[in-house]
């Protein structure tokens, strides 16, 4: 029996599935994720099923993937959502069915000690607003299910596109939020410590933030030609050039008010250290594994005055109609990262591409249905 879920459905070969059922990327295992049917969800209290129309795939979901990250098995990988409302449960108020809804990577319940005294990302505990595609189902998939909906689906203006917002979920809203967390002010100079996808919002951030100058540094050509349009003044290639140097001698040997660690590598951490002025911000965006070690001069031994701050992607409703309002009013435009498209049946090769990062992929789009 061939169905498609919806007479809009026109992109890629069409998925075959029964009624009440549908698709979702599994995982399996390290290196192990397919396609398989699962039941449509149904919401509980509290709860809104989306049936999703675009996803992409993070860094996060290719750790995952390769056993770096622990999830259970059988979960349902992903965490980047555009799609409209399929169903509403009980309590939930102001939304109808077919609403187009951005939902954040963070889904935070709005209501517990963590959430009320603003850390909305470490909801019930520590890095406890990351739900979806973690500690349940997530949204690579042809439904979701949508917890705490009422504080986490953020409707679409009609004027925005889906690829035009896919990216605010998680990418924009961390990217954007390492100048926030180092409070930059205007006419700060930053330094953005790689310039991957994060890195690149990183950069778009310290520009709206107001920051005078803005170093971006990279091994890679097109990534620091690509952080030039996103903002920054100065690419520093750091196989060609000492980036510390570089950015001392750009600073008249002052150092920076802001650097930015956007990989979670011990040497962009410190590198971020031995360029930051006494008393500046070392805003952290990566994810680090294994030790990570502080060297001591840079450090002034503890007596700097630094600051280093960490930053988990803000999340909720709110968070994602501020991160619109800067698409929509033309103050960041993130649709040139998505540089390769799929339709929901290729998500597998999407994997592959967007793991082995080749052929200069940055983000890629997902199509799941129109
Ligand atoms: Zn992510
Ligand atoms: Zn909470």
């Amino acid at each position: 029996m061939k169905i498609q879920t919806d007479a809009s459905t026109k992109t890629g070969e069409p998925l075959q599935v029964k009624p009440g059922m549908m698709k979702s990327l599994i995982f399996h295992g390290n290196e192990k994720i397919s396609l398989d049917d699962r039941p449509i969800p149904k919401p509980g209290p509290g709860e809104a099923v989306i049936k999703v129309t675009l996803t992409t795939i993070c860094g996060t979901d290719v750790h995952i993937v390769k056993g770096e990250y622990p999830v259970r098995l059988g979960l349902t990988l992903g965490h980047e959502a555009v799609g409209r409302i399929h169903e509403i449960g009980s309590a939930i108020n102001g939304y109808k069915v077919g609403d187009r809804v951005l939902v954040g990577a963070i889904t935070p319940c709005g209501q517990c000690n963590y959430c009320l005294g603003g850390s909305l990302s470490q909801c019930g505990g520590v890095m406890g607003g990351w739900k979806l595609g973690n500690t349940m189902d997530g949204v690579q998939a042809q439904y979701a299910l949508i917890p705490y909906a009422q504080a986490n689906m953020a409707r679409i203006p009609d004027e925005l596109t889906d690829e035009q917002v896919i990216l605010l979920a998680d990418i924009a809203s961390t990217g954007l939020s390492a100048s926030e967390s180092a409070q930059v002010k205007i006419g700060d100079s930053v330094a953005v410590f790689a310039e991957g996808p994060i890195g690149l919002c990183a950069t778009a951030g310290a520009k709206l933030r107001g920051a005078g100058q803005i170093f971006a540094i990279d091994s890679n050509p097109v990534r620091l030609e690509k952080a030039l349009n996103m903002g920054a003044h100065h690419a520093i290639n750091v196989s060609q050039q000492d980036p510390i140097e570089e950015i001392l001698r750009l600073t008249g040997r002052r150092g920076v008010d802001v650097a930015i660690e956007a990989l979670g590598q011990q040497e962009t951490f410190e590198n971020a250290l031995r360029v930051l002025r006494p008393g500046g911000t070392l805003s952290s965006l990566g994810v680090y594994s294994g030790k990570l070690a502080i060297p001591l001069q840079p450090f002034a031994a503890g007596l700097g005055d630094h600051k280093i701050v960490t930053t988990l992607c803000p999340g909720g409703k709110e968070r994602m109609r501020r991160m619109m309002e800067l698409v929509l009013h033309h103050r960041i435009d993130l649709t040139s990262l998505l540089t390769h498209k799929f339709t929901f049946d290729k998500i597998v090769e999407a994997y592959t591409l967007f793991s082995k990062q080749s052929d200069g992929v940055l983000k890629v789009s997902v199509r799941v249905a129109r």
